[in-house]
């Protein structure tokens, strides 16, 4: 049965769409109807910035308790639904099932309850010499995010935002935009204040853009592509709006010579196929010694045959399909792109996998003998597709890893901890794992270059949302 959603979340209540356009969104797995939502207008989008404004000095006013204690609730709400969140998002973006209870339902949970804690234990003034420094809340947030790990991203703007003391309008993505409908309906049962939250779909170009123009808007926090990312800013340039952007990434996994290379290699291939590739951070370029490009092939691609795609629903696999059919098109384009320009393709290509043409499946992919001033080792591929990129010298690894437009990620891999944080700290991004080293919640997130300006997540992710004003006394 599709889902229909034909309402706004503005001021504390559901508001029926004025339009009856409507977006189409589809089960990533079958390419089956899956839901609808309405497609918000630049009225609705004024409506809901003018809510978030209204909204705002009391819920500046509040004590961090008390916001901390309605982010509890709604942590303690999302763990609930964590199953009804994970099938949702199994259908939309296509994350497989085990894989999406964890991280697409667990990450926002978690991130509601650090934000809570956060605002408690903050300390919102110091004193510096003769002033006394006063943090405040910027004020009302555009939050515009994408769908790869939608509610993620939702959460990682809206609980730190909310923490700080401001309001927010979410302009989710038009692919997977389901699961923020399932937050604003935790939020509605918990009695958040009215017009702190608002919800409005639609287009980026026009709800997006009418929300980061509106002179009530004090800051745009965006997650998404370079592209729009560049967009909004200019946009938000015009009134001189705090804007804080994750944007793409291109990351590379150095294994230097002395690394345990079975352990490197299986655990690359996997950071770069999770959620099928549609990761920013995943380690896409993997940057291996010529002397052992041949070993390395074939751990690749014993490691990639392991990930045969399955459903996301019903099936028992790690790996599943594209999100959509324009995304599935865009892989299979840079496939023929890679092919074309001579990169060496020994695993995978454009061919559907067997028995999987309904969905939008890639196969699993792999190029070797990729030079960095390639296509598919400079631009964001967003699909399973893995570059294995030689190089002679370890100069040489850490110059191909920081040639790069981007700077979100990366990787590094030696015989020991000491030597790996070493060519860690040459790399220019905002994260680097060492050694397979896991993903913290609490550590900042963000990048370099390209790929954005400020940080998402812990204390740092927090701070964002948080102006600093000095007060002078004698
Ligand atoms: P996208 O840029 O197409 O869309 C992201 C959001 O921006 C959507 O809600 C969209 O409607 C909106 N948007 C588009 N044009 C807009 C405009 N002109 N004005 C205002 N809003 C606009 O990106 P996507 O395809 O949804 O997501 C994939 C991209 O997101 C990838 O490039 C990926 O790397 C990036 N991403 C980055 C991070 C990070 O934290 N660095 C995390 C996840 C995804």
């Amino acid at each position: 049965m599709t889902i229909v959603r034909d309402s706004f979340y503005i001021n504390g209540e559901w508001v029926r769409a004025t339009s009856a356009e409507t977006l189409e969104v589809t089960t990533s797995g079958t390419g089956e109807l899956y839901a609808t939502v309405p497609v918000g207008t630049v009225d609705e989008a004024n409506l809901a910035v003018e809510a978030a404004a209204q909204a705002f000095t009391a819920w500046a006013n509040t004590s961090p308790k008390e916001r901390g204690e309605f982010l509890l609730r709604i942590s303690e709400k999302l763990a609930e639904r964590g199953d009804d969140i994970a099938l949702d998002i199994a259908h939309e973006v296509g994350m497989p099932l085990m894989l999406a209870k964890g991280i697409q339902a667990g990450l926002p949970t978690a991130t509601f309850a650090d934000n809570a804690q956060r605002a408690m234990d903050f300390v919102w003034e110091e004193e510096v010499g003769n002033s006394t420094l006063v943090r405040e809340p910027a004020g009302v947030v555009a939050c515009i995010t994408p769908w790869n790990y939608p509610l993620h991203q939702i959460a990682n703007k809206v609980a730190a935002a909310l923490a700080a003391g401001c309001t927010v309008v979410v302009k989710p993505s038009e692919v997977a935009p389901i699961n923020a409908f399932m937050l604003a309906d935790i939020i509605h049962e918990v009695g958040l204040p009215k017009g702190v939250f608002n919800l409005v779909t639609g287009l980026g170009p026009v709800v997006g853009e009418a929300i980061v123009a509106h002179p009530k808007t004090d800051m745009v926090s965006f997650t998404g592509s370079t592209r729009a990312g560049k967009r909004v800013m200019q946009i938000a340039a015009e009134m001189v709006k705090r804007v804080s952007l994750e944007l793409g990434g291109k990351s590379a996994n150095i294994i230097l010579e002395d690394a345990d290379l079975a352990r490197a290699v299986g655990d690359g291939v996997f950071k770069c196929y999770l959620n099928s590739g549609q990761t920013c951070s995943a380690l896409t370029r993997m940057v291996v010694p010529r002397s052992k490009l041949s070993e390395v092939e074939d751990l690749a691609i014993a490691a990639a045959t392991g990930l045969a795609p399955a459903d996301p629903v019903t099936g028992a696999s790690l790996l599943g399909p594209l999100v959509s059919a324009a995304q599935q098109q865009r892989v299979r384009d840079y496939i023929t792109k890679g092919i074309d320009e001579g990169a060496r393709l020994i695993l995978g290509g454009v061919t559907p996998p067997e028995g999987l043409e309904k969905g939008y499946y890639v196969a699993p992919t792999i190029f070797s003998d990729v030079t960095n001033d390639m296509t598919i080792a400079q631009e964001e591929i967003f699909g399973p597709v893995l570059s294995i990129i030689p190089y002679d010298t370890e100069e040489e690894a850490v110059a191909i890893a920081n040639d790069s437009n981007y700077g979100l990620a990366g990787g590094v891999w030696a015989g020991s901890d000491e030597k790996a944080f070493e060519v860690a700290r040459k790399i220019r991004t905002g994260q680097v794992e060492i050694n397979g080293g896991a993903f913290n919640i609490v550590a900042p997130f963000g990048g370099y270059k390209q790929s954005g300006i400020g940080r998402e997540l812990g204390r740092y992710g927090f701070e964002e949302f948080l102006e600093v004003k000095a007060i002078q006394h004698n």
